[in-house]
């Protein structure tokens, strides 16, 4: 009888174990909050009876587990936000390339990796955001001017231990050269108001509150203020407006979330299917819409809020080359004295 249960047993932990790796599955961990990304995944339920396990946590943990987790992970794709996580994720070696022609021709070259390691799902910018009536945009022109001993002490901006402050930094390198954008980091940390604290939103409040005249924000943050029903972010929010800077140049600073298929994906069918479907019409205007943030597809419909702070240049760079200029941004930070 003993032995019977045992068998049992071991038959049922069997049949749950391999429900992972089902061919009707698939399985996602996703730096996204599920709010963000959850419906998408039903509606896709819906539409092809596969279901998808979701897996949410910080992206930096996510990774580690990825690591960790090695060819024994049941996740077969992994979500997250910045294109120097995305290649990190690469580097680490727990994704693999997807060749996908819908995926090529619907995502811009300079927004997927080159091999087909990820690919961006929505595109967000980091632009300038100063205060009405205390800074006349007159005087904004690029993220360069920005080191111009006119904003002694009236800058904010996160730590230099943010993946976005480093993914700008490595946007100005793959322009500009390293030695001027080391030139540039030096004085434009000597214009800050305060040393780094808090993250993009506590820096628009700091401007607000008289702590600076500008700051710099990724665009979701600030959309999500004016949209959401904290009544004192919103306020906030709007005692600000957006400067598109480098309009005459290359550019304003741009970067993804986006997606890729884990080297140990089991459903892989599934996962480039789930893949696709995330960059179709529907999925790019209701993913863009929810998070506040540009589709990567284009003729896709901004949210009111983008519509309304208008269209601007962004820089072409491919994304993945922040990636690879990750490091030498880091290190350079550190010299310039960027805590
Ligand atoms: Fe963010």
């Amino acid at each position: 009888m003993r032995i019977k249960i045992t068998m049992l047993m071991l038959l049922l932990s069997a049949s749950t174990h391999s429900s992972w790796a089902d061919s009707n599955e698939v399985n996602l961990y996703s730096a996204r909050k599920e709010a963000l990304i959850k419906p998408l995944l039903d509606e896709f339920t819906r539409e092809t009876g596969i279901k998808v396990n979701l897996v949410t946590g910080k992206a930096s943990a996510l990774l580690k587990r990825l690591v960790t987790e090695g060819r024994n992970t049941p996740a077969d794709l992994f979500i997250t936000t910045d294109a120097g996580r995305l290649h990190r994720a690469r580097e680490a070696g727990v994704l693999q390339p997807v060749s996908s022609q819908q995926l090529n021709s619907v995502v811009p070259a300079n927004l997927r990796d080159a091999d087909g390691y990820w690919y961006g799902l929505s595109q967000r910018a980091r632009p300038i955001f100063y205060v009405r009536g205390k800074v006349d945009p007159q005087q904004l022109s690029t993220y360069e001017a920005l080191a111009d001993s006119q904003w002694k002490g009236r800058i904010c901006i996160r730590s230099s231990g943010n993946i976005y402050n480093q993914s700008l930094v490595a946007s100005m390198i793959a322009n500009i050269g390293e030695m001027k954008t080391e030139a540039w980091a030096k004085a434009f940390v000597a214009n800050f108001a305060r040393p780094p604290k808090g993250g993009d939103k506590d820096q628009i409040k700091a401007a607000v509150a008289g702590l600076c005249d500008i700051a710099i924000a990724n665009t979701y943050y600030v959309a999500k203020m004016l949209t959401g029903k904290d009544q004192d972010l919103k306020k906030a929010a709007e005692a600000v407006a957006v400067f598109w800077p480098n309009q005459q140049d290359r550019g304003t600073h741009i970067n993804v979330s986006g997606i890729g298929m884990t080297s140990a994906a089991k459903n892989r069918e599934n996962a480039i299917k789930l893949m696709q479907s995330l960059v179709s019409e529907k999925a790019q205007q209701w993913y863009a819409e929810a998070n506040q943030e540009y589709p990567v597809r284009e003729g896709i419909p901004e949210s009111p809020t983008l519509q309304s702070w208008g269209e601007f240049k962004s820089d072409g760079v491919e994304l993945s080359k922040l990636g690879e200029l990750n490091a030498d941004a880091v290190r350079l930070m550190d010299r310039a004295g960027w805590k």
